[in-house]
């Protein structure tokens, strides 16, 4: 088999380079089709690993892969962070003396360096096409693509360029990166770039490990050091609109005792580096800023985005929250909602001209649907994305973990269908509210739309509920927004199917965040996570880790990231191979940093009398130990149980043994986001309700027992499992 063979010389690379042990989503196809030379288009969300593409090719092939990147303070970041893995990676910008890029040149030539950022601007100089000529580049990697494009969000003129002096240099396979994907700035990029033969790789928006809030803005201080001294120590990131509000917060933050800094495009330019840096290098846990702050800030371990005001539009919105948890761990994402705030928004809009300020409105709008929507909060995002998440509790979401209650929405999904059937799909949402609510305006007049059957229907109902069923109905696929004419909607196929034969539909109210002291109790709703490592062991690796990175002036994660130290927080690594196989670290970073990690963890297992890894060799094996781990790091990712057994290569049977092998060893395991979605909640409870009465918890038995006899063994098992997760442990 020549193809899992293949397959392991890769994911051996993988480890052997970078230490991790497996690809993630779509990496390793990706980095397969440019090792075979093709080019090749990625876009992937924030976070999701799109580095590593080029990363890894640029090791394997022969010759020096030349990473085009925008900014110079993300270069050196990504070159310190290789160097850690022992990679030699350089980077040439301005920054640079003329006897460094002397010698720069020389290592480049005489194939000392495998990777080499340069800055777009710097590609444009004759001389440096002339240096690269004698250089031997393997491929050529475009990061942040998006620039090339006026409709994205940073456009850099210098990037437009990059395709002429691609062709100068002999035209080589060139690797375009980016994760922001609305099909014109895509198809501004390829045509740019002049590949529009590449093979495209898309994956999912989704991010598994982030959580949703949306908490209405009242006594927001309060909730927010609330939220604050829960979450004490862990890096985050506070966006408010306006520099005076980021002045303000920041100062209420110190005030309180956090170590929290400004930023925004009024500080001067020293002090918003080194306020960068502090944040980056862990001398401070919080920034209070902007948006000016975050493009080009890879720091991993971000634990929550905070937004304390309105953000003026989701795809906004979703690049910021989008910086929480690139590691994969936790990732709170928090907005304060208020209507008030969207008014103030319009209004900054008003000068704008006409078509601007309706766009601009348009996004608004989408924000508020967001904001008030009872549906999930990630269904919502990756819908505005052109994605359909097809599950339904995503069990990451407020809407998911508190859902809003349900009524029988049928004839109400029937009646907005209907309208607009009958104004034959050539209206947006607010006119077919008026028509179906009955309000005669100058439209509804000059269509003469109050002679159609469905007019005043629903006058019933005000409008803030017509708004909102149309909104479900959008993101349950009955409707959609046409793409030609801005705002108007269309019925879908499975609406159609609906109209002809009607099925249930539940569907939820919206929250309102405009009465004061409802039900909207904020307090307390985000889950809190059960820790399955040694606390006390993780946090002295965190500070030792921080003296190291000072020491060298490096930021602490680039040094080891946070499931590096985790995982040597739950395997209790003392030599270095064992060190070594931690995810993360690899043979490189072991040789650099390793010395001072093992000798901590050695005293603090002598100290505390753990049994080690090494110890337990004599007993079983360490790679059962090493399963249970990643196990319990999956389903703390929410990661699909079956994809956890498929990547450990054991069937589903053996991992809930090993599953329930970890529960009795008294690690609390949430399964909830699995089983909501093979058991409805009158079931679960049903299981429940068995064990919580029978004597026993053998699963021979309750197979055998006339009410369990609609279950499957495995439905018993994981529920049995909850059962002992949430009473036993
Ligand atoms: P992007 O550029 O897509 O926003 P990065 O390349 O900066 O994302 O990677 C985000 C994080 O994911 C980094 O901290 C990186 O170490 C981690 N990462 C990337 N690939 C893997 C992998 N295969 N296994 C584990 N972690 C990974
Ligand atoms: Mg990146
Ligand atoms: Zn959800």
């Amino acid at each position: 088999m020549i193809v899992a063979e293949e397959k392991d010389t890769l994911r051996e690379k993988l480890k052997e380079l970078f230490g991790y042990t497996t690809f993630r989503g779509n990496q390793e196809v990706v980095i397969r089709n440019i090792l075979e030379g093709k080019n090749t288009f990625v876009i992937m969300p924030t976070g999701a690993g799109k580095s590593l593409c080029y990363q890894l090719p640029a090791m394997i092939k022969d010759g020096l892969a030349v990473v085009i990147s925008p900014l110079i303070a993300l270069m050196k970041n990504q070159v310190d962070q290789l160097n850690a893995y022992g990679i030699n990676a350089r980077f040439l910008n301005s920054t640079l003396s003329k006897s460094e890029i002397t010698r720069l040149k020389k290592d480049c030539i005489n194939g000392d360096v495998k990777l080499l950022y340069v800055a777009p601007e710097s590609l444009n100089k004759e001389e440096y096409i002339e240096f690269l000529l004698k250089a031997n580049v393997s491929f050529i990697a475009i990061d942040e693509a998006h620039c090339i494009s006026e409709w994205g969000h940073d456009f850099r003129p210098e990037y437009r360029k990059i395709k002429s002096m691609i062709a100068q240099l002999g035209n080589m396979p060139v690797i375009a990166l980016t994760a922001t994907a609305t099909p014109k700035v895509q198809i501004d990029i390829q045509k740019n770039l002049q590949m529009e033969d590449a093979d495209i790789f898309v994956s999912s928006f989704n991010r598994k490990n982030l959580y949703y809030e949306v908490r209405p803005k009242k006594e927001t201080k309060k909730q927010l050091i609330k939220f604050l001294k829960d979450n004490k120590g862990k890096s985050g990131i506070i966006y408010c609109l306006s520099r005076k509000k980021v002045e303000e917060i920041a100062q209420l933050l110190n005030v309180n005792g956090f170590k929290a800094v400004p930023y925004h495009a009024g500080l001067d330019a020293d002090v918003r580096v080194k306020n960068q840096d502090d944040f980056l290098n862990e001398e401070v846990d919080i920034v209070v800023a902007t948006i000016a702050f975050g493009m080009g800030i890879d720091k991993p371990d971000v634990r929550f985005v905070i937004h304390y005001d309105v953000p003026k539009s989701l795809e906004g919105y979703y690049q910021e929250t989008g910086r929480a948890g690139r590691d994969g761990l936790e990732g709170i994402c928090l907005m304060f909602y208020s209507h008030n705030d969207l008014s103030k928004l319009e209004k900054f809009n008003k000068d704008k001209p006409v078509q601007e300020r309706e766009n601009a409105r348009i996004l608004l709008q989408e924000m508020e649907f967001y904001a008030e929507s009872p549906i999930c909060r990630r269904k919502q995002l990756l819908h505005y994305f052109g994605e359909e998440f097809k599950v339904d509790n995503c069990g990451a979401c407020d809407n998911c973990v508190h859902p809003r209650e349900q009524f029988d929405g049928t004839e109400a999904v029937k009646t907005v269908l209907e309208a607009v059937q009958q104004t034959n799909e050539r209206f947006g949402l607010s006119h077919l509210v008026n028509v179906i609510r009955g309000i005669e305006d100058e439209y509804v007049k000059s269509y003469n739309h109050a002679d159609l059957p469905i007019y005043g229907k629903g006058g019933d109902e005000d409008a803030d509920f017509w708004k909102s069923v149309i909104r479900q109905a959008l993101i349950y696929q009955y409707l959609e927004k046409d793409i030609d004419s801005i705002g108007v909607l269309k019925i879908k196929d499975k609406g159609r199917k609906f109209l002809k034969k009607p099925e249930p539909i539940e569907l939820a109210r919206d929250h309102d965040f405009t009465s004061e002291g409802d039900e909207e109790e904020s307090a307390e709703r985000i889950p809190i996570n059960s820790k399955a490592y040694d606390v006390k062991l993780f946090e002295m690796l965190k500070s030792l880790r921080k003296n190291i990175a000072k020491e060298k002036d490096l930021p602490p994660y680039v040094i080891f990231q946070d499931p590096s130290l985790e995982e040597m927080a739950t395997t209790y690594p003392t030599t270095k191979e064992e060190l070594a196989s931690v995810n993360g670290v690899g043979m490189g970073k072991v040789q650099k940093f390793g010395k001072s990690f093992l000798e901590l963890i050695k005293e603090y297992v002598e100290e505390n009398d753990i049994e080690t890894a090494a110890d337990i060799v004599v007993k079983s094996s360490v790679n059962k130990s090493k399963i249970k781990i990643f196990i319990i790091q999956q389903i703390d990712r929410k990661v699909d149980l079956e994809e956890i057994a498929d990547s450990k290569g054991i069937t589903f049977e053996d991992m809930l043994t090993e599953i329930e092998n970890i529960c009795y060893s008294g690690t609390k395991l949430n399964l909830d986001y699995y089983i909501d979605e093979i058991l409805d909640e009158s079931k679960q409870e049903q299981i429940f309700e068995y064990f919580l009465n029978s004597e026993t918890d053998s699963i021979e038995e309750a197979l055998q027992d006339e009410d369990m006899s609609d279950f499957s063994e495995e439905e018993i098992r994981l529920m049995r499992i909850k059962f002992l997760s949430e009473y036993a442990n």
